[in-house]
């Protein structure tokens, strides 16, 4: 069984995750979406709470599976017996870093490759931060997070 790693924050999911998410589900066994515990951000939502949100809007998918973990990215691949580790790149910014940890990763765990997928040209300019942004002013949102979850975002963000 193929099994790949999409690996982020998700603070909170957007329609640009969710497009990278089920093009990886339609390319892999199964794709383990992992949320990063980390404790130097300042996150929105609870890591429960971003493993909530995506669960909403990944039932669909049925070879994907919501978890977090802790630590190295490789060794949490190892563990899992993946492939592959799927990153979207939305522009040319994103690269050298992308870059720079997969060769890194490769390093560490000869065993994984990372797979990039280009962004869909409507999330090209789409982040989690820029969704709290402009939802923190009170704009509309709605073009850029999935429906089902888009109240619970804005109850959230509406006051921070
Ligand atoms: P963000 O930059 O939105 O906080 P994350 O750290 O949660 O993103 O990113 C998780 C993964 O999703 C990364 O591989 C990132 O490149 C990818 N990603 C995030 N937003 C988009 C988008 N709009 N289009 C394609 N890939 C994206």
């Amino acid at each position: 069984m193929k099994i790949a790693i999409c690996p982020g924050s998700f603070d909170p999911v957007t329609l640009g995750h969710l497009d990278i998410i089920s093009r990886a589900s339609g390319l892999f066994d199964k794709v383990i979406v992992a949320v990063l515990c980390n404790m130097d951000k300042n996150p929105s939502f609870t890591v429960e709470e971003r493993m909530e949100l995506l669960r909403q809007v990944t039932s669909q998918y049925d070879n994907v599976e919501i978890d977090s973990f802790q630590g190295l990215l490789v060794d949490y691949a190892k563990e899992k017996g993946a492939v592959a580790v799927v990153k979207g790149l939305r522009a040319v910014s994103d690269f050298e870093y992308e870059f720079q940890m997969s060769m890194i990763n490769k390093k560490l765990y000869a065993d994984v490759e990372t797979v990039y997928l280009n962004t869909s040209q409507d999330y090209m300019y789409l982040s989690s931060s820029v969704v709290k942004q402009i939802a923190s002013f009170g704009g509309d949102i709605s073009n850029f997070v999935p429906e089902a979850i888009h109240d619970k975002i804005v109850d959230r963000l509406r006051n921070i």
